[in-house]
């Protein structure tokens, strides 16, 4: 099978990893727009469960933190507290994991072609022709799009997803005086009842972190309410701040992932888990998917639907769950919630966390 690959994000570039390893592939190559000095693209957190980050490889070489408690904030009035067994949040420096990516790949024989921009993709008789700039090739038996945000070849390929998107963006903090080591085992989340989004504080060690906020506008007036916010709560002074990246984020879920041989990973269809947030999780399974299954229709066939599925659940408790804190505040009763959840695996399925929430919760 001759295989392209458009986009060579951590999408574009897991899926050539994993596909590099069938022997029914005999040739692999990957289009990318943009030249080698604007990849990678400094713009994600990095935070995924411990066994998403198994799922990937090399991503263990570049753990910078890992936190075995998730607070979440809740407006002035409700914290909520998930304990895991041991660390089972992890973050990796995405920007240095997708160097090597793309270094390894190369390795493996699968041609990059850099300042490639794909704008269409043919089907001439039972083969696809990919047109663009700088372009070049012959004829492919399957197509992996893996462009990203915006969907612009997914959507012309009817390739179907419902998403929302919040503008996110982030910065590096350093303190001047130091978190306490218990706090830096913790990833923060904020979701406040009147800014139309969240927020979040990622410590990378005890004295700097990560803070960021999705919103559905004026993000930079809420990085500082979110900023003083957390300031006041973990007792710190957020003073030299450096870095100031971030993208599209997304809540959607993918509806159709497959069109013949064309195939869509990654921000390309909304593949997130919207609840606790993060592309990495169903782009790691998917990618290995259809590394192993590419030549086998049908499975690829089962196993997307099921993908989509979870997703899609996945996406519809976030919603009730985000229209939950809009109900008057006197509904929501308790001021303290712990809950203890278990491993890692929970962290990416939110309907499990959420039964397993539900037997060890603690009101205070
Ligand atoms: C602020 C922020 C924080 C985040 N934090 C987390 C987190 O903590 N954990 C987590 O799991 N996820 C997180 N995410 C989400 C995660 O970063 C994305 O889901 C993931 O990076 C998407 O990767 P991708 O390869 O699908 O898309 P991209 O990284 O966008 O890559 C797409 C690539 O395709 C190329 N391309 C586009 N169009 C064409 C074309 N026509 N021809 C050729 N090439 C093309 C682009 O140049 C790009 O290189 C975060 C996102 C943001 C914005």
């Amino acid at each position: 099978m001759d295989v392209v690959v458009i986009g060579a994000g951590i999408s574009g570039l897991l899926s050539a990893y994993w596909l590099s390893r069938n022997k029914h592939v005999s040739s692999l190559i990957v289009f990318e727009k943009r030249p080698l000095n604007a990849i990678p693209r400094k713009h994600c957190s990095g935070v995924i469960s411990r066994d998403t980050m198994l799922r990937i490889p090399y991503a263990v070489k570049f753990i910078e933190n890992s936190y075995n408690r998730l607070k979440v904030y809740v407006a002035e009035n409700l914290e909520v507290e998930l304990i895991f067994d041991k660390n089972a949040i992890y973050k990796i420096d995405r920007v240095a994991h997708e160097k090597l990516l793309l270094e390894v790949v190369k390795e493996r024989g699968v041609e990059i072609m850099l300042n490639t921009n794909v704008v269409d993709v043919e089907k001439v008789k039972n083969k696809y022709r990919v047109r663009g700039f700088n372009v070049r090739g012959g004829e492919f038996d399957q197509v992996i799009v893996a462009e990203g945000y915006p969907p612009n070849l997914s959507r012309k390929l009817n390739l179907e997803s419902r998403f929302n998107t919040f503008k996110g963006i982030q910065q590096e903090a350093y303190l001047s005086r130091k978190l306490d080591c218990d706090s830096v085992e913790v990833l923060y989340v904020y979701i406040g009842r009147n800014t139309k989004g969240f927020a979040w504080l990622i410590p990378v060690n005890e004295r700097r972190l990560i803070v960021g906020v999705a919103s559905k506008d004026n993000v930079f007036g809420e990085l500082s309410l979110v900023k003083r916010f957390f300031e006041k709560k973990l007792n710190i002074e957020m003073t030299k701040m450096k870095d100031l990246y971030g993208g599209i984020v997304l809540r959607g879920y993918p509806k159709k992932l497959l069109r013949g041989s064309i195939l869509g990973i990654g921000d390309a269809v909304a593949m997130v888990k919207s609840l606790s947030g993060g592309g990495l999780y169903p782009i790691s399974v998917t990618s290995t998917v259809y590394g192993e299954n590419l030549h086998k229709p049908e499975v690829l066939n089962r196993k997307t639907k099921s993908i989509a599925r979870e997703l899609m659940k996945q996406y519809k408790l976030y919603e009730l769950i985000t229209r939950g804190l809009k109900l008057p505040r006197s509904i929501l009763l308790f001021s303290n919630i712990t809950a203890y959840i278990g491993d890692s695996y929970f962290y990416d399925h939110h309907e499990k966390i959420l039964a397993k929430a539900f037997t060890t919760i603690k009101f205070g």
